[in-house]
């Protein structure tokens, strides 16, 4: 008999899940196939979750041991170091193969390689693959044979090839519960996913999630066909519009693996819109170009990629608690910032325009470092990503690698009468942005714009 282990990460999923299809090849009965999630807050290097991304992470979790249920694949859930904890899981269920799909942060990399190592030692067969990107980052290379550090040509590169057709859902193996049962009397506990400690308690910001959100896979698949049958065709001329709910809010299930990029782009080809289709994809690129840079450049969460920034005189938060605490309170005085600060807090999603207006006030006008934005912004978004996250908060900063030009400041008062002229989405959260208890603006933008062109000048040299 063989028995996989399929060790859980970022691909939370039944479907197009491609170490699950090849497990599957080896199986024939309930239990041939088990899943597995370490929940690892310990690991040097690897960033323990935010507070909305676990609150994600725990209904995916809910999910995916149903959705696995279905296939005859009981999902197995522990807490600590997978080093030691793999091996003698697999030990403990007699289990001869590990899977996984590959992950791309440099800790993690290291901390897979070794895992291999200490399973292959022993005996095992560990088989990595690829299941949550379009294409791995050392698959796409310059001529010279380096990382890309600009979009432009990284996306050429990567739309010139072809992206395989998503698959379904293994075969199902029967009924779980014989096996779960011989599981358990052979001393192996399932693990509760409660344990895990995932949701928030007291108190519970999170009570209205469950009516905004459906973090299950199903609710991705459904979320994918409203978004193209429904509004991709405008995504062209409206997803720049935060009050026009124009874009797809997929960016949690890709980034829990709950949908592929592969079943994504493939959907998105139903778009009839021509620009349309193209524009999403192209976001999609994005995601993937983050990853690329995060494993080229793996200190690009901590470091300037550009490294004359070291000596910006950016602020830590402590250094001006008040102005940092208004601007995640979302009480600047500055609606358009505030609504999207507003908007992540009540919901664990902000509106990409708005994330770029909001990381620029802070980062350019109230002078405050980007690593602290990042931050609040990792533990508030339910899309936290370890890679989209920084390489964004690095492009607006201006200190990434293909980053917005430094005197490129988003005003917020224009960028509100550009893109949310009719208040649409103001109102929705800051309904009192125009009476007298809305707080005044907490800087002057001019003069705090033309500050940061002196300091930036200063690194520069030409100041
Ligand atoms: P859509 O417009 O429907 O785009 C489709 C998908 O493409 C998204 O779901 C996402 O996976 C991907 N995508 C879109 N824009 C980007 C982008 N600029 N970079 C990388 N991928 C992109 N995205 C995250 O997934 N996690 C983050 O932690 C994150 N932090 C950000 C921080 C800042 C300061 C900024 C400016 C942007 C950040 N983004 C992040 C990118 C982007 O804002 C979100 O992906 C997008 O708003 C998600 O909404 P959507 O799914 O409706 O996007």
């Amino acid at each position: 008999m063989t028995r996989t282990l399929h060790w859980f990460r970022d691909d939370l999923r039944a479907a197009d899940n491609p170490s699950l299809l090849a497990a599957r090849k080896h199986a024939e009965a309930p239990g041939d196939i088990l899943g597995v999630y370490i929940l690892d807050e310990h690991t040097p290097g690897i960033r323990p979750l935010g507070g909305a991304a676990k609150w994600w992470l725990h209904q995916a979790l809910c999910s995916l041991r149903e959705n696995l249920a279905a296939c005859g694949i009981p999902l197995l859930i522990r807490q600590g170091g997978p080093h030691a904890l793999l091996p003698a899981l697999a030990a403990d269920t007699g289990a001869d193969r590990v899977h996984w799909s590959r992950r791309y942060g440099g800790a993690e990399r290291e901390l897979d390689a070794g895992v291999k190592r200490e399973l292959r030692d022993r005996g095992l067969t560990a088989e990595s693959f690829s299941a949550t990107l379009l294409h791995e980052p050392w698959t796409i290379q310059t001529t010279t044979g380096g990382p890309y550090k600009v979009f432009t040509p990284f996306w050429k590169a990567l739309s010139q090839r072809d992206i395989p057709p998503p698959q379904d859902a293994p075969q199902p193996l029967g009924e779980l519960n014989q096996s779960t049962s011989a599981l358990t009397e052979s001393g192996v506990s399932l693990g509760e996913i409660e344990s895990l400690s995932l949701q928030p308690t007291a108190p519970n910001w999170a009570h209205t999630w469950p009516t905004i959100w459906d973090p299950t896979e199903a609710g991705g698949h459904h979320r994918l066909e409203t978004f193209i049958e429904e509004q991709a065709a405008s995504y062209h001329d409206q997803a720049q519009y935060p009050g026009a709910g124009a874009t797809s809010r997929l960016s949690a299930y890709l980034r829990f693996g709950q949908l592929s990029p592969q079943q994504v782009w493939h959907s998105a080809g139903a778009v009839p819109h021509a620009e349309s289709k193209t524009r999403f994809r192209t976001e999609l690129g994005w995601r993937d170009f983050s990853w690329h840079l995060l494993y080229h450049f793996p200190e690009l969460p901590r470091s300037n990629m550009r490294a004359e920034f070291d000596n910006y005189p950016w602020k830590v938060p402590e250094e001006d608690p008040q102005t940092f605490r208004a601007w995640t309170a979302g009480q600047t005085g500055f609606p358009l910032a505030d609504a999207g600060l507003r908007e992540l807090w009540a919901t664990g999603h902000m509106h990409n325009r708005v994330r770029m207006v909001t990381a620029s006030l802070l980062v350019k006008n109230l002078g405050i470092h980007w690593r602290a934005g990042e931050a609040w912004f990792w533990d508030t978004l339910v899309d936290a990503d370890a890679a989209s996250n920084p390489v964004n908060w690095q492009w607006v900063a201006g200190s990434g690698a293909d980053a917005a030009p430094y005197f490129r400041i988003f005003n917020p008062e224009r960028q509100q009468k550009r893109f949310d002229p009719d208040f649409r989405y103001i109102r929705t959260w800051v309904p009192e942005h125009d009476s007298a208890e809305y707080p005044e603006p907490l800087v002057d933008l001019q003069l705090s714009r033309q500050n940061a062109l002196a300091d930036y000048a200063a690194l520069r040299g030409d100041g």
